[in-house]
């Protein structure tokens, strides 16, 4: 089963995708997670993507598919996979089907702009899970730590004013086009599409998602 979410920044993708993959037994990869890895490793490239990503720009196309063609390759994606900011631009959409990958479900992720930089504005963010906190909506049992393993959660350079500015309008721009593109042709692509509506507390989200899913 392969599955995309899609919706701006701050919606829930990441957390709904987590719990989803927990849930149904295959891998959600965040592009946005791959990328922050990929920066934390320091490898080569790492810097210019760093400022990329701080800034709240969109890595280039060609690079972003390099990355992500990498990971498809893991053992882990052989059932299936859950892309969670990917794609974001029609030639990411195009790159998808000119290489034959078929996707099942494509969800739409729907939130006022002013209920996004609100929850935008709060995030914390535990950089080796992924996990998303809010410090109002959703804090961690203990202040600026990770539930899980006790670690510090940071601020995301990309959650501070200017970049959300960016993010929202990059996505506008560059991502909502895909939403129609996805939408028109679900026969053709036999596929299956939903718009949620992502207001909602993260358990009725989740169970929505489910009962599209099944
Ligand atoms: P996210 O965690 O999904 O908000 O992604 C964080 C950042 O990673 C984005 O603002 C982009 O700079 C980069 N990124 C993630 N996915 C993509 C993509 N599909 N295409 C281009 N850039 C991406």
């Amino acid at each position: 089963m392969k599955i995309i979410l899609i919706g701006p920044p701050g919606v829930g993708k990441g957390t709904q995708g987590l719990l989803l993959a927990d849930k149904i037994g295959i891998p959600v990869i965040s592009t946005g997670q791959v990328i922050r890895d990929v920066i934390r490793s320091g490898s080569k490239g790492s810097d210019k993507l760093k400022s990329i990503v701080s800034s709240g720009e969109l890595v280039p196309d060609i690079l972003m598919v390099e990355i992500l063609e990498a990971r498809l390759l893991s053992d882990d994606c052989n059932k299936g996979y859950i892309l969670d900011g990917f794609p974001r631009t029609l030639a990411q959409a195009e790159t998808l089907l000119n290489k034959g990958i078929d996707i099942d479900y494509v969800v739409e992720f729907n939130l006022h702009k002013d209920e996004i930089v609100k929850r935008l504005s709060g995030r914390l963010y535990h950089p080796s899970s992924g996990r998303i906190y809010h410090k109002d909506f959703n804090p961690p049992k203990h202040p600026l730590l990770d539930d899980v393993t006790g670690e510090a959660l940071v601020v995301r350079d990309d959650d501070k004013p200017e970049a959300i500015i960016k993010r929202l309008q990059l996505f506008d721009d560059q991502t909502s086009p895909l939403l129609q593109f996805y939408q028109s042709r679900t026969d053709q692509l036999n596929l299956k599409y939903i718009a949620l509506d992502a207001s909602g507390s993260v358990d009725e989200i989740q169970s929505e998602l489910l009962q599209f899913l099944t």
